[in-house]
This record gives C-alpha cells, sequence and structure tokens, in this order.
C-alpha cells in the first residue's frame, strides 16, 4: 500500500476542510497530513520549502456572473500577487498562498457558488460542461442542470472521497461542434437516436504518461439516468481499481485489462440492478473542441464571442474588465472553456464590433485562431513536478506565430507541458509538446520538448505520433514555425493536420 493509500485509510480525506481551519489559525500544516490539502484544491507550489500554495478552484457547469468574477479577480490581488490562471478543466487557480488566507479565500468563494472541494485529489474532479449550453442552434441538450446535478451529488460526496486515482467526467450536449469525452474516465455525449435525447457513454480516457482513449460503453442514457450512471461507474472504479501502483490506478487500466463488456457488466449488475439500453455511435466534432472560437451565431440570434486568453493567465485588472463588458454587451454571465479560454454570450449583432475591438484592444481576442488553440500546463513556475518551464515560452511562441499564420483556415492545436503528466494533454494535439530535460556529456542540463504530432480527439481519434529526438527550448518557435509553414505550403482549402 502506498503512503497516500494507507493515509486516505487513516484520515477520510474531506476532513481536511476541518484541518484546514486548524492549520490556518496555527499559522502550520503538519507534513504528515499535507498531501490531503490536495481534496481542498491547495497544495504546495513549487519550490515547497517557501511554504507558498497554489488553489484550483472549481466552476461547476462552467457558468459564472461577472460577479463572481470580479470576486476571483479580487481574491488573485489579494491574495495570489495578481496571478490569475483558467486551467483546462474550466477551473479558477491562484498562486502564492499562504496558509492562513486559505479559510478566507473559502468565505469569499461559497457566496458566489464556486468551491475547491475535490478540485485534486484521488476523488471526482471539476466536471467538465459543455461551454455552448444553451447557446448553439446545433445543441442536442442544454447540460448544465445535468452538470450542476452531478457535481451536486459526486462532488465533495464522501462515498466517493478515497478512489484510486482521481477521477475525470465530462458531459457535452453540442458533440459536432465540440466535446472532450476521449480523455475523460466518462464522457457523456448527448446525441437523438429516432427523435429521443440521450447519451453515448465513453470510459476509461486519460493521458499521462501512457495514453488511453476512450472506450465507448455501447449504451444509451437518458438525461435522467446520467447522474445515476455516473455514480455506478465512479463505484465500480473506486471497488474495483487498483490500488497497488498510483501509476496503474487510473480507470483506464482496468478497462485495458477487463474489457468495456466486463466493465460494463460489473456496472450493470454491481452497482445499477438492471441493464442499460444499447445505443448507438453519437457524431462527434472533426475538430475535437478547438472550432468554438471567434463569434458564433446562438439559436435565439444573439452571439457569443470567445475570449482567448493567452495560455490561460490573465492578469485581474484585465479580468474586471471583461465583467464589464459582459455586462454592457451582454447578460453579466461568462462561461469557461477547457482551450484556457473565456466565452461572452448573449451579445447583440449590433453590438459584436465594438465588443471585439474592446477585447482586442486587451489583448483578448484571437488575432489568429492559434492563440485560442494553444494551451500550456503550470510547469516549473510553480509546479514541483515539472521539468521545464511553459507558461511564457508558450506566450512567446504564440506571439511569434501570430502574425504570420493569420491566414490558417482551420484550428490548428498547440499543446505544451512541462512534464510526462499530460496535464495539458500534449498527445492529442495537432502539435504536443512536452517538456523534459537533457544531460550532455558535461554534465549540464538542458530544457527539451519531445514532439507528439498529429493527435486528435475529434473525428480522427488518435494520440499524436511521437517523434524521435527533442526540440531544445530555445528552439521551440523555429521548430514551430517550420512544421506550420510546411503545413500551409501542402495543404488543401479546409484540410486539417491530422487530415
Ligand atoms: Fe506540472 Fe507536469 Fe502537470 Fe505541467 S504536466 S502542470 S509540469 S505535473
Amino acid at each position: 500500500m502506498s503512503d497516500l493509500e494507507a493515509l486516505k485509510k487513516e484520515v477520510p480525506p474531506f476532513q481536511i476542510f476541518d484541518l484546514i481551519t486548524e492549520y490556518a489559525a496555527q499559522g502550520y500544516i503538519d507534513p504528515t497530513r499535507i498531501d490531503l490539502l490536495k481534496w481542498a484544491g491547495v497544495y504546495p507550489q513549487r519550490p515547497q520549502e517557501d511554504g507558498f500554495l497554489m488553489m484550483r478552484v472549481k466552476v461547476p457547469t462552467a457558468e459564472f456572473s461577472s460577479d463572481t468574477l470580479r470576486v476571483v479577480a479580487g481574491i488573485s490581488e489579494d491574495f495570489g500577487r495578481g496571478f490569475l490562471d483558467v486551467t483546462d478543466r474550466q477551473a479558477f487557480q491562484f498562486h502564492w498562498l499562504t496558509i492562513d488566507m486559505v479559510p478566507q479565500i473559502f468565505e469569499r468563494l461559497e457566496p458566489v457558488g464556486l468551491h475547491t472541494k475535490g478540485a485534486c485529489g484521488d476523488t471526482v474532479r471539476a466536471v467538465i460542461a459543455s461551454p455552448l449550453a444553451g447557446l448553439d442552434a446545433r445543441e442536442v441538450i442544454d447540460v448544465r442542470p445535468l452538470a450542476a446535478a452531478m457535481e451536486g451529488t459526486l462532488s465533495g460526496n464522501p462515498d466517493f472521497q478515497d478512489l484510486p486515482r482521481k477521477f475525470k467526467i465530462s458531459i457535452t450536449g453540442t458533440p459536432e461542434l465540440e466535446g472532450i469525452h476521449m480523455i475523460n474516465d466518462i464522457g457523456f455525449l448527448a446525441h437523438r437516436v429516432n427523435g429521443e435525447v440521450g447519451f453515448d457513454v465513453w470510459v476509461g480516457g486519460g493521458l499521462g504518461a501512457v495514453a488511453h482513449l476512450a472506450k465507448r460503453l455501447g449504451v444509451f442514457v437518458r438525461p435522467e439516468e446520467v447522474v445515476e450512471v455516473g455514480r455506478a461507474i465512479a463505484g465500480a472504479y473506486r471497488d474495483h481499481g487498483y490500488r497497488v501502483n498510483r501509476k496503474k490506478s487510473r480507470l483506464k487500466f482496468l478497462i485495458k485489462d477487463l474489457g468495456v463488456e466486463k466493465f460494463r457488466e460489473i456496472v450493470e449488475t454491481e452497482y445499477l440492478g438492471r441493464k442499460l439500453s444499447d445505443g448507438p455511435e453519437a457524431p462527434v466534432a472533426r475538430f475535437g473542441g478547438n472550432d468554438v472560437l471567434g463569434v458564433q451565431p446562438q439559436r435565439d440570434g444573439l452571439n457569443y464571442v470567445v475570449v482567448a486568453t493567452t495560455v490561460g493567465r490573465i492578469d485581474p485588472r484585465k479580468a474586471r474588465h471583461l465583467a464589464d463588458l459582459a455586462d454592457r454587451y451582454g447578460k453579466g454571465m461568462l462561461r469557461t472553456t477547457a482551450f484556457q479560454n473565456m466565452v461572452i454570450p448573449h451579445v447583440k449583432t449590433e453590438d459584436v464590433a465594438e465588443l471585439s475591438a474592446e477585447l482586442e484592444a486587451l489583448d483578448l481576442a484571437p488575432k489568429t485562431t492559434l492563440r485560442g488553440t494553444t494551451i500550456a500546463c503550470t510547469g516549473n513556475q510553480f509546479c514541483r513536478l515539472a521539468l521545464t518551464e511553459t507558461k511564457a515560452r508558450t506566450a512567446n511562441l504564440v506571439d511569434h506565430l501570430e502574425a504570420k499564420f493569420s491566414g490558417l483556415d482551420v484550428p490548428f492545436t498547440i499543446n505544451l507541458t512541462g512534464c510526462s503528466n499530460a496535464c495539458t494533454r500534449y498527445q492529442v494535439a495537432d502539435l504536443g509538446f512536452m517538456g523534459a530535460n537533457r544531460t550532455d556529456k558535461d554534465g549540464s542540463v538542458h530544457e527539451v520538448y519531445n514532439v507528439h504530432l498529429a493527435g486528435s480527439i475529434g473525428q480522427a481519434q488518435r494520440t499524436g505520433t511521437k517523434l524521435k529526438g527533442a526540440v531544445p527550448a530555445e528552439r521551440l518557435n523555429e521548430y514551430t514555425d517550420a512544421v506550420l509553414s510546411d503545413f500551409q505550403a501542402g495543404k488543401q482549402p479546409g484540410e486539417s493536420f491530422v487530415e
């Protein structure tokens, strides 16, 4: 049994919320309990000996008000030295915190409906909800109530506080436009079969050092069954998942060993007590979530406008400005996306140009799609596991590419991480960079990036091909430029990189 497994048996992980109150009062964290902070979305940032913490905050249903954004911006300014990140699970992230600040931050988050329960740790993580829910004409079903119910049922639930590892769920109601179901432990993908709305269910997706794309469970789940089925699958994982080796504990390994048919049988017989209906495969997005960019028409005649942050980092003063823009041009609501971006919905057509100009002035509108389709993880600025820098380097890369490739007619994804853990999913990007270190003969250590080419969670459904060798960090711009130039020169109109 690993140390963490032993700790989870000794202390029910959600007790950490009580312990945090004690630690904050004492200004001291019991080092034997420090790993449990993750269940409260809090963990030590690099270097750990300095004692600073980072915090991830869930955004249930991915929808929030302009006032909520002001609260988040205020927390970042008052406690987090002005660092505010949007993560690729539609969450917010703060840095530079100390333990005494944590309860004060919780007090500010609670009234605006945000929380950190299970934002990290071996439990049910943020439920990814379609950022277009209720907006797009192509939508099959508005998944916000389902995402809220799933989050409310599983998140922070003591029954799921001790899973073998993390457990990720996505619910998508507009599968032909976006969808990230391939890389979640459970991906619910809405579609219509003979006029009836339901969900195609995918299980066992997960990246990390060993990437597995999800497999179809082969069922058709009606909306009223979604939470029950999510709970049953999470239960099956809790009880049957592997706990000896944490590197082999994700659901994907259990599914690989059992086969999806056997796993379905376990879910049906041991957890649901009934058979699920069989169902056909749902149609999936061509680009796997990247074509929500720009300005798009809503089904009610209004528009949604995508706000492209640069690698998910946004200055809190800009965030306040963004909140004002959502009030002025929309209905005071925003969304976070799984591409580290935000959406302002409900914009009148006559206001689109003015809003776009305002976003451009804030450097929050994509001059090309590349700013919106390039993501980077936390990296060695704050992450203890990182081998390379990520955010600044990738922001520099976007600046370098933006003008030159403004004519690209298809989305092109660049995902960069600071280690093999794949927090920003380098295996399913057109161009995925995985940070590593290379030691020369003279002992000097250099940052490099391994390259994974032409991965896709859209229709192509493939993990990228890992190339031999690695790109030195200082040649990242040059290398990417060459790949994009070659692609642009040789492609047919509308042809994607993976094609
Ligand atoms: Fe840290 Fe690695 Fe995850 Fe990046 S991919 S945030 S470096 S663990």
